[in-house]
């Protein structure tokens, strides 16, 4: 992990304000969705990349039930 020398104050709502610089360097705009990682002691953003929640595909997703699933995976329960 590589320190940004950026630092984040919480607000009284659990709110922090990811700095301009960093989210140029990222590409983040408003409404971007972050997924929230936790490792030890740290927490980790990333950008959130829709993923079949069967088989962790990234391409030909569908909505299922706030998740997504791929086309690949609903051919299979299909023939089930
Ligand atoms: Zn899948």
């Amino acid at each position: 992990m590589k320190r940004s020398g950026d630092l984040c104050k919480i607000d009284n709502l659990g709110r922090i304000v990811i700095p301009v610089r960093l989210r140029r360097k990222f590409d983040l705009k408003s409404g971007d969705t972050l997924e929230v990682f936790t490792e030890e002691n740290n927490i980790i953003l990333q950008r959130y990349i829709p993923s079949c929640v069967f088989c962790g595909n990234e391409d030909n997703l569908s909505p299922f039930d706030e998740k997504y699933i791929c086309s690949q995976c609903i051919q299979k329960i299909s023939a089930l």
